[in-house]
């Protein structure tokens, strides 16, 4: 919005009136003018969101502009949540990666609090012990990390992380999936213990 007169975009509102159009009065910073503009205020649109959390899944409503664009990836906040975009599933039941609000029929997500929750594995020569430990999102796995769990004692040989499959380096708990390991030796220390994180056995 331009002043008429001087042309200048600095200014500030004086009146508002109207809900969903609103006339606005202005006047103008640089040489004190008032003018008059008509702006559209778009209306917030309700779109359903399923957020999932480990296996769980709730179903929402999210209040949105209804041309903003959405995209896989994208943090968004419901409820005073964050959670992510996994998927955009249109109203012609399609997923695509990215799309106005107007079109969508239901925004996919998972949550991006609490905890992470990691698979941990360990291998006895062909018998494998699963579990699943629930983590600060941050906590740092390294291959070679000698770990305490329960009465076990193992060492970590590789990771699968949300993208691949490693056999050295780290990973952030929230970028992995699953920790393989193997009995560490006799005399190996454990370096922390995450006896009090295991959620549930696995079969
Ligand atoms: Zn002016």
């Amino acid at each position: 919005m331009k002043c008429p007169i001087c042309n200048s975009e600095s200014h500030e509102i004086i009146k508002t009136k109207g809900k969903n159009t609103k006339e606005v009065l202005l006047k103008c910073n640089e040489c004190g003018n008032t003018f008059r503009e008509t702006i559209n205020i778009p209306k917030l649109t309700e779109c359903r969101i399923i957020i999932s959390k480990f296996s769980e899944s709730e179903k929402k409503q999210v209040k949105i502009y209804p041309d903003e664009i959405l995209q896989v990836g994208e943090v968004l906040v419901v409820d005073e949540e964050e959670v992510q975009i996994t998927s955009l599933e249109n109203k012609r039941g399609g997923r695509v990666s990215k799309s106005p609000v107007s079109e969508l029929e239901t925004i996919w997500a998972t949550s991006l609090t609490g905890p992470a929750r990691v698979g941990i594995s360990i291998d006895y020569g062909g018998r494998i012990l699963s579990k699943k430990v629930e983590i600060e999102r941050d906590f740092l796995f390294t291959v070679g990390d000698v770990v305490k769990m329960g009465r076990t004692v193992f060492r970590i040989k590789s990771m699968k992380t949300v993208t691949s499959k490693i056999r050295r380096g780290s990973a952030i708990a929230e970028q992995t999936k699953r920790v393989y390991g193997r009995p560490a030796d006799r005399n190996d220390k454990f370096q922390y213990d995450l006896s009090s994180k295991i959620v549930e056995n696995e079969i």
